[in-house]
């Protein structure tokens, strides 16, 4: 079998300095003829998985290089705006350890039951003007009562007509039957994450299980929704871990897949665990796009915080990231993302059409859908919830 490892360059020991981001003596992945092989069909290996995170600093833009020459045959140069909004908000009985909207967290979160229609509407219009492809229709829960998917069956349609946004709903852990129901009320897509590897999860909640979560996307599959289902990074798992669980959205076929850094909050059991580096970020950006080449990858929670000035590099592995605030943590302000885009040479696409042009934030839309359409494609990712 071909390989895209080569010979150690400094010692023959292949593995002794694999922990280390500085360079010296490694087995050296030829991240070009990984880019290549994977383009080729290759399904990237666990061990040039493990390699692209333990990869030095100083190989950063070779992996990102080999990042985007994937990104840039499946997406060009496009990149998808999300728009988030959290309709119901804290009361959660679940204990999902980097939640501030669970039951175990102290953070001073706002609590709210699901929201009334004028105002899930007016965040509608809020982000067919941020010139987002996707609204993403968030409540905290274990699952959705009666109560809720009523109010999503009914929203959903009077969105989708209006703004002709995607709507991906993330409404936690889902029945087969319940999913049927948002596949017929419209909804395109639902997130639930997988958070991270199912050997990792007993340690990042107890209330229920990484079987339940993997549960809920097959039903999700089953009923003819897309699959949006990523993780968070920076809970004190190990690279293995990370690496599991891109390989386990592989198999799953996730159409979307958001990426988390964890935002450590304080009053949440995770509080001050995390110790990422933007190129920590970049190297797991840059894996999850050769392990899932044609996957939307979106840079979800936690983008500002960790990858700080390289944000803009996030986009040669990532194609996609959310515009506005995340769940219960501020997000930059959208000007600072057309900026990111514009610079990069990038171009918005997929943009919902904003009915008030002459309000609309104008900045090389590009691939607009037609009014009122729908049936395209849409992906939510959730700041930190995994819904
Ligand atoms: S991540 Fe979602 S399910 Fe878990 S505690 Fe937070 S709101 Fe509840």
């Amino acid at each position: 079998m071909s390989t895209a490892f080569s010979e150690p360059t400094h010692s023959p020991d292949a593995t002794s300095a694999t922990d280390s981001h500085s360079s010296g003596s490694r087995q050296r992945l030829d991240y070009a003829q990984l880019a290549q092989r994977v383009l080729d069909g290759h399904e990237v290996t666990r061990d040039e998985a493990m390699a692209i995170l333990k990869s030095p600093n100083d190989d950063l833009l070779a992996v990102l290089d080999a990042a985007f020459r994937v990104r840039r045959q499946h997406f060009g140069l496009t990149v998808q705006l999300y728009f988030l909004m959290n309709a119901k908000s804290g009361l959660c009985p679940e204990d999902c350890h980097y939640c501030s909207q669970s039951k175990v967290s102290d953070a001073p979160v706002q609590k709210y039951n699901i929201l009334q229609r004028d105002k899930l509407l007016a965040a509608a219009e809020l982000a067919a003007k941020r010139q987002a492809k996707t609204y993403c229709l968030v409540i905290s829960a274990r699952g959705p009562n009666e109560r809720e998917m009523k109010a999503v069956e009914e929203i959903v349609p009077e969105i989708k007509a209006k703004y002709g946004l995607d709507i991906c709903a993330c409404l936690g852990l889902l029945t087969a039957e319940q999913a049927k129901r948002l596949k017929a009320c419209g909804v395109d897509r639902v997130n639930h994450n997988l958070n991270t590897s199912e050997e990792y999860y007993a340690k990042i909640c107890t209330t229920h299980t990484h079987a339940d979560r993997v549960r809920t996307l097959h039903h999700v599959r089953d009923a003819g929704l897309e699959v949006c289902s990523g993780g968070i990074i920076g809970m004190g798992e190990t690279h293995d871990d990370v690496i599991s669980m891109a390989m386990q959205l592989r198999e799953l076929k996730a159409e979307s897949i958001p990426i988390n850094f964890l935002n450590s909050i304080d009053g949440t059991p995770l509080q001050k665990t995390t110790e990422l580096t933007p190129q920590d970020c970049l190297r797991a950006l840059a894996m999850f796009r050769l392990i899932n080449p044609t996957s939307e990858l979106r840079i979800s929670g936690g983008r500002e915080l960790h990858l700080r000035t390289l944000q803009p590099l996030g986009l040669y592995a990532a194609n996609s990231m959310f515009v506005g605030d995340y769940l219960t943590t501020s997000g930059q302000p959208p000007e600072q993302d057309y900026q990111i885009v514009r610079d990069l040479g990038f171009e918005v696409t997929g943009a919902a059409p904003y009915p008030h042009e002459e309000e609309a934030i104008s900045f090389g839309v590009i691939g607009a859908k037609s009014a009122g359409g729908c049936g395209g494609n849409g992906s939510c990712g959730s700041g930190n919830c995994g819904g």
